[in-house]
């Protein structure tokens, strides 16, 4: 029989020190000797991208690209040789590998390079002579020429898009991804205190979770899951516990129920007001901000009085400067009034597949915000999500309502038959 084939990826915080990666190598250790192949994937140590991104501003405002790639790489490196050691320490066979040594090629975007193709021979070489393999993730080589290849990184938080790339391209019968908290849950249990870890949750749903501020798996990740139907654990590092796997989700069409809640703080609201109404002035407007690289969400409206009109949106709280900045040459090319900015706002999002064939849910959610006394200030839906901006202070006033209102903290059938699917 055929031994089965586990991808594990572990994220910085589980490898952030000498014991820390000695209690991940015991982990493995444990799992190999139940017998699986097992190919590892880790992030650098603790908070090292940032102090790699700290460091090289400190030596220029603008690092080159290339060079800054090559930098961030070698935090993966340092995890991942460790990580060997700690596993040679324990008696079990092992050999780290870069990205590039992996077989993972990419496009030439530093800093945010897609991955191109996969070429797992050498991966499936060493497991052949008996290696547990490790191999940085965040990282790939560019597609060119093989004196040209030039080191990439993946983007922040990219270490789990190399590890499902690699569960994909390896075939692997699971794909784990242990992480400092214990799976998905119906809110943040930081500020919801009865929120509830959901033993199942749909790609499309955890797409949703995730793009809405959920910082537990990098957006791209879910993506390359979900159309490579790879299968993906999310459990804690720190103890043996269940986690939640994200999956196709069988039952979806059999329930219309808001699956979980999500926030987001990192957002700014920005008005242009008495702008001209006439065609051609939200591109002027929005082009713009595409070309500073800035993304915006939440766009709302308003009719026009007297051949004016107020516009709002959304943009990442951190790109608020430099939105404004942007901002204030359109408005005087267009004539506008003024731009006014409001940084002290969030974004709470009632998340389930089936929302939008379920009427009720918007009135449901306007209705729990209203009696807890929170101002809508505006809204955007998708096909599996109603978010809501509000103030900042009022965020868990809003989210403990809402968990509430929809009955996150009580397991429900759905929830059940999953278990028994996921013991299966
Ligand atoms: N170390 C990289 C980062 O901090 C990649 C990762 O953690 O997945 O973004
Ligand atoms: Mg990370």
């Amino acid at each position: 029989m055929q031994r089965p084939l586990v991808v594990q990826k572990f994220g910085g915080s589980s490898v952030a020190n000498a014991d820390r990666i000695r209690r991940v190598a015991r982990r493995i250790g444990r799992e190999r000797a139940a017998g699986s192949d097992l190919v590892v994937v880790v992030s650098a140590m603790g908070d090292t991208t940032d102090e790699l991104l700290t460091l090289a501003h400190a030596i220029t405002d603008e690092p080159d690209a290339r060079e800054l790639d090559m930098l961030l790489a070698t935090g993966e490196h340092q995890s991942a040789t460790l990580l060997s050691m700690a596993l040679h320490a324990l008696g079990v066979e092992a050999i780290s590998l870069t990205g590039p040594q992996a077989g993972i090629t990419t496009d030439g975007r530093y800093g945010r390079a897609r991955i191109a193709n996969i070429e797992p021979r050498r991966i499936r070489a060493e497991i052949e002579k008996g290696n547990v393999v490790i191999v940085a993730g965040f990282q790939g080589q560019s597609e060119t020429a093989a004196d040209q290849a030039e080191m990439t990184t993946l983007g922040r938080g990219g270490s789990d898009t190399t590890a499902v790339a690699l569960a994909a391209a390896l075939k692997a019968d699971r794909c784990q991804i242990f992480t400092d908290v214990k799976g998905i849950y119906t809110a943040d249990p930081r500020v919801v205190p009865d929120a509830r870890q959901l033993p199942v949750i749909g790609y499309e749903e955890m797409l949703e979770l995730a793009h809405q501020g959920a910082q537990v798996m990098q957006v791209r990740a879910v993506e390359l899951g979900w159309v490579n139907d790879v299968v993906i654990e999310v459990l804690s590092s720190f103890e043996d516990a269940p986690g939640t796997l994200i999956r196709e989700d069988p039952l979806v069409e059999q329930r219309n129920k808001v699956r979980g809640l999500a926030h987001d703080r990192n957002v700014a609201k920005v008005t242009l007001v008495a702008v001209p109404d006439r065609p051609g002035v939200a591109r002027s407007v929005f082009e713009p901000l595409a070309e500073a690289g800035i993304n915006v969400d939440m766009i709302v409206q308003n009719v026009g009085h007297g051949g004016a009109t107020d516009m709002s949106f959304t943009v990442p709280r951190a790109e608020l400067g430099k939105a404004k900045k942007v901002l204030e040459a359109v408005v005087r090319d267009l004539g506008a009034r003024e731009i006014t900015t409001d940084a002290s706002v969030a974004k709470v999002s009632i998340v389930g597949a089936g929302l939008h064939n379920a009427p009720g849910y918007a009135a449901r959610m306007f209705g729990t915000l209203a009696d807890a006394g929170v101002n809508i200030e505006m809204i955007s839906t998708s096909e599996v999500r109603i978010t809501c901006m509000i103030a900042e202070d009022e965020l868990s006033t809003a989210l403990s309502a809402l968990h509430g209102a929809f009955e996150l903290a009580k397991p429900d059938a759905i929830d059940v038959a999953a278990t028994g699917m996921a013991a299966g």
